[in-house]
C-alpha cells in the first residue's frame, strides 16, 4: 500500500472531486486519512417522540405513514412526512429535494437525525438525515464533521474517508518506536487511524486522538532536536577573541545597560568564545534594547577580525538599525553599510565589491543580504531582526554565506517558555525581561465605542499640541481586499469629517514597500499627523514624536497583535496612551482588554492571551513560519508535549543521527520538507 498515491486513486474520487480535495490539501491517502475531524456528532442513541426536546439535534427511530407529500412554494420545493413510534407522531420536512418522493415505503421503519422544532405540542423535524432501520450510514453511530469542505459534503467526505481507512486498515506501519507506544501508554496506529475518524465509542476518539497528538508532537520535537544537533556536529565554529571587550562598545552608549541586557550578553558572548556557533534565539519585548546587544556582538566579530550581516524585514527598519549603529560603532573604526533593495545600481555594486574585498565590517539589510551576489570575505556573524518575518530557510541561507558564523535571532514577539522551546528548539534561547529604567508606562484605555466623541477630542488635544497618532484599522481576516476598503473608509472618515484641520495618512499592506516606506518616513519628518494603517506598522519603526496609538475594533486582535501595536508608541519623551475601541460585552472581550489595560509586560500578556485565546488563534496572530500542526492543540496538549519532549530528548541522546530510528527519520524528513518554512 502506498501511503503517497494520488487521492483520485481512492474509490469514490472521480476529477471533480479531486479538485475539491486539492482545495482542502488533500492530495495523497496520507493526506486524506491525516484530515481529522473537527467534532463528531453522537446519532447513536435515538429518542422516544414524546421526549423530543425543542431545538435539540435528535435521533429518532419511527415507522412511515404515508408519502412524501411535495407543496410548491415561491422559488422552491417542500417536502413532508408524517412518521409515527409508538409514543407520537412526527412531521419531517425538507426543502428541494424532490428525489425523497419514492423513497419512504409506508410501514417501513427509519432512522432519522435532525433538529427538533416543537410546534403547539407537535413534534416536528427539519432536514433531517436518515437511514432503513437495519442501515448505519447517516445516523446510528458517531458521525465524524470535518472542518471546511468547500463543496464536498461532510456525506461525501466521509463516505470517501470510509473507502480510504478500508483500505489502510492494517496496512500502516508503526512509526514509533515500541518501548515508547509502552512507555506512554499509545494506541498502536492502525487502531488510533480507524478510530480518529470512525470511533465506536467516545472514549475511542480520545485514546486515539492522545496517540495521534503524541506523534505530531513528538516529530516535531525530534525534528528541531536534530536540526540543533546538525549544527552542533558541524566542523567547528568560530571562536571569536577573549580580548576583544564588549566592554569598551558598552562605554560610548548614552545609558548603561539593564542587568538582563548584561546577562544575555555574557550568554552570547560565552557561545562567541567557545568553539561551537552560536544558534541562539534573543527574546525579548519592544523597546527592551536588542538593537544594543546586538551592536555588542558586532563589535566583538568585527574586532576579532570578522563582518556581520544584519537582516532586518523592512528597508526601513534597516535603515534605522544603520543610522543605530554608526552613532556608536563608527567612533571605533567600524564601517557600517546599507544594503537594500531601493538603492543605485552603481551604488549597490561598489557595496558588493567592499563586502566581498572587506572594506565594509558590517552590512546591513533587507532581503537584498540573500541575494546570490552578495558575498562576503569573512562573515563571522549574522543576526536577523524581527526573525518571524524570516522562515528558517531564509535564515539557514544567509548564514551559508560564511564559513559556519555565529547566529542570532533577534524576536520582539514574546511568547511563554513551554512554547518557546517548541517553537524555536533549534535554538538556544536568551530572554531579556527587563525594560530600561524611567520607561513610561503606556496608558492604556478600553473605551466602548459609544464614547467615540470623546476619544476624537483627546486626539485633537494632543495633535495641537504638536504630537503625532496612529489609527489601527479593525483587523479583517485574511481577507486583503476586505483590509483596504477599511482603510479607506476609515482614512475618509478622519480627514473629511472628523479632522479635515489634520494631514492625515494612510498605510497598508497591499502598497508597494517604497509606497510604504515613504509614508513611514513622512510620518517620521512629521509631514503628517495622523496615520491609518492596517497591522503593517506593526514592525518597529520609531516615531518618538507619535504618543497616541488608537485601534478600532480591539475586540478583534489577539493580545499578542494588541501588544505589539501598543509597542509603537511611547518611544520618545512623551506621555503615550493606547486607546482600545471595542464592542461587545462577553466576559472573554471584557478580560482581555484588562490585561492589556493592567500590564505592560509582553510575558505576562502572551501567557494570558494563550489563556484566553487557545494556541490556534494565538498563532494565527503571529504569521510565522511555526510548523502547523493538524491535531494537536498547543493549549490542551500541554501535558502531552512534555512527555514528547522528553521522549523525543531521550532518543537524540542515545541516536543522534537517527541511525537506528528510520521510521523516525522519515518523520523528521517530513516535518522539514513541508512544515519549517515560510
Ligand atoms: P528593541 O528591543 O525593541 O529592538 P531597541 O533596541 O530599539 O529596542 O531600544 C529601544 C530604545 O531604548 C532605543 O532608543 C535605545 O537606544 C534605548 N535603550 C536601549 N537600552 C537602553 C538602556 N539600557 N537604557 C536606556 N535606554 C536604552
Ligand atoms: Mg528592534
Amino acid at each position: 500500500m502506498d501511503l503517497l498515491k494520488d487521492v483520485k486513486y481512492i474509490k469514490g474520487v472521480g476529477p471533480n472531486r479531486v479538485k475539491l480535495l486539492n482545495k482542502l490539501n488533500i492530495y495523497t491517502l496520507k493526506d486524506l486519512i491525516t484530515y481529522y475531524p473537527r467534532t463528531y456528532e453522537d446519532r447513536n442513541k435515538p429518542k422516544k417522540i414524546d421526549e423530543c426536546i425543542d431545538g435539540e439535534e435528535t435521533t429518532i427511530e419511527a415507522i412511515a405513514c404515508g408519502n412524501v407529500v411535495e407543496t410548491h412554494l415561491p422559488r422552491k420545493t417542500m417536502q413532508k412526512l408524517l412518521v409515527k413510534d409508538e409514543t407520537g407522531a412526527a412531521i419531517i420536512t425538507w426543502f428541494n429535494q424532490t428525489y425523497l418522493k419514492n423513497k419512504f415505503i409506508t410501514g417501513k421503519k427509519y432512522r432519522f437525525y435532525g433538529k427538533i422544532n416543537l410546534k403547539f405540542g407537535k413534534v416536528e423535524l427539519n432536514s433531517p438525515v436518515f437511514d432503513e432501520i437495519d442501515k448505519r450510514n447517516n445516523t446510528g453511530r458517531i458521525i465524524p464533521i470535518y472542518p471546511l469542505t468547500y463543496q464536498l459534503s461532510q456525506t461525501t467526505l466521509r463516505k470517501i474517508m470510509e473507502n480510504a481507512i478500508k483500505e489502510v486498515k492494517g496496512n500502516l506501519k508503526e512509526s514509533l518506536p515500541e518501548e515508547i507506544l509502552k512507555e506512554y501508554n499509545l494506541e498502536e496506529i492502525n487502531t488510533a487511524t480507524e478510530n480518529i475518524h470512525f470511533p465506536k465509542k467516545l472514549e475511542d476518539f480520545q485514546t486515539a486522538r492522545k496517540r495521534l497528538v503524541f506523534e505530531e508532537l513528538f516529530s516535531t520535537q525530534l525534528a528541531l532536536l536534530a536540526l540543533k544537533n546538525n549544527y552542533k556536529n558541524e566542523e567547528k565554529g568560530i571562536k571569536f577573541s577573549k580580548d576583544v571587550h564588549i566592554s569598551d562598545v558598552i562605554k560610548e552608549f548614552p545609558f548603561s545597560l539593564t542587568n538582563a541586557q548584561r546577562r544575555v550578553l555574557e550568554e552570547i558572548e560565552q557561545d562567541m568564545e567557545s568553539d561551537k556557533s552560536m544558534n541562539r534565539l534573543l527574546q525579548g519585548d519592544v523597546g527592551s534594547g536588542k538593537t544594543a546587544v546586538a551592536m555588542c556582538a558586532a563589535y566583538k566579530a568585527v574586532k576579532s577580525g570578522y563582518q556581520a550581516a544584519i537582516m532586518a524585514p523592512t528597508a526601513i527598519l534597516a535603515t534605522q538599525h544603520l543610522e543605530n549603529f554608526k552613532n556608536i560603532l563608527e567612533k571605533l573604526d567600524i564601517k557600517c553599510e546599507l544594503l537594500i533593495s531601493g538603492i543605485t545600481k552603481k551604488r549597490k555594486e561598489e557595496i558588493l565589491e567592499n563586502t566581498k574585498n572587506g572594506n565594509i565590517d558590517i552590512l546591513i539589510g533587507t532581503h537584498a543580504l540573500i541575494e546570490d551576489n552578495v558575498i562576503f570575505k569573512n562573515l563571522g556573524l549574522v543576526v536577523t531582526d524581527e526573525q518571524h518575518r524570516f522562515g528558517v530557510k531564509q535564515r539557514t541561507k544567509i548564514a551559508q554565506k560564511g564559513n559556519n558564523p555565529d547566529v542570532l535571532v533577534m524576536s520582539a514577539t514574546p511568547i511563554p517558555r513551554t512554547l518557546a522551546l517548541i517553537l524555536y528548539g533549534d535554538l538556544d534561547i536568551s530572554i531579556i525581561d527587563e525594560l530600561p529604567p524611567n520607561r513610561k508606562k503606556i496608558e492604556t484605555f478600553a473605551v466602548s465605542k459609544k464614547l467615540e466623541q470623546r476619544i476624537d477630542a483627546f486626539i485633537q488635544k494632543q495633535v495641537d499640541e504638536g504630537r503625532q497618532c496612529y489609527i489601527v484599522c479593525p483587523l479583517v481576516e485574511e481577507n486583503e481586499e476586505m483590509d483596504l476598503k477599511s482603510v479607506i473608509e476609515l482614512y475618509e472618515k478622519y480627514q473629511k469629517e472628523i479632522f479635515p484641520q489634520y494631514r492625515v495618512a494612510y498605510i497598508h499592506g497591499k502598497m508597494k514597500p517604497k509606497e510604504k516606506d515613504q509614508i513611514m518616513l513622512d510620518f517620521k519628518s512629521h509631514k503628517t499627523d495622523i496615520l491609518i494603517s492596517t497591522t503593517v506598522i506593526e514592525v518597529g519603526v520609531d516615531v518618538p514624536n507619535a504618543n497616541i496609538m488608537v485601534i478600532e475594533d480591539a475586540q478583534r486582535f489577539g493580545l499578542a497583535a494588541l501588544h505589539q501595536l501598543r509597542g509603537r508608541v511611547g518611544r520618545g519623551e512623551y506621555q503615550s496612551y493606547c486607546i482600545l475601541k471595542y464592542e461587545g460585552k462577553g466576559e472573554n472581550v471584557r478580560k482581555r482588554m484588562k490585561v492589556m489595560c493592567e500590564t505592560n509586560d509582553g510575558f505576562v500578556i502572551s501567557e494570558k492571551d494563550l489563556e484566553l485565546r487557545g494556541a490556534g488563534d494565538f498563532f494565527g496572530t503571529m504569521q510565522h513560519g511555526i510548523p502547523e500542526f493538524k491535531i494537536a492543540n498547543l493549549f490542551e496538549d500541554i501535558e502531552i508535549l512534555k512527555q514528547a519532549q522528553k521522549a523525543a530528548q531521550k532518543i537524540i541522546i542515545g541516536d543522534p543521527n537517527l541511525k537506528n530510528h528510520k521510521e523516525l527519520a522519515s518523520l523528521v524528513d517530513e516535518k522539514f520538507n513541508k512544515r519549517i518554512e515560510i
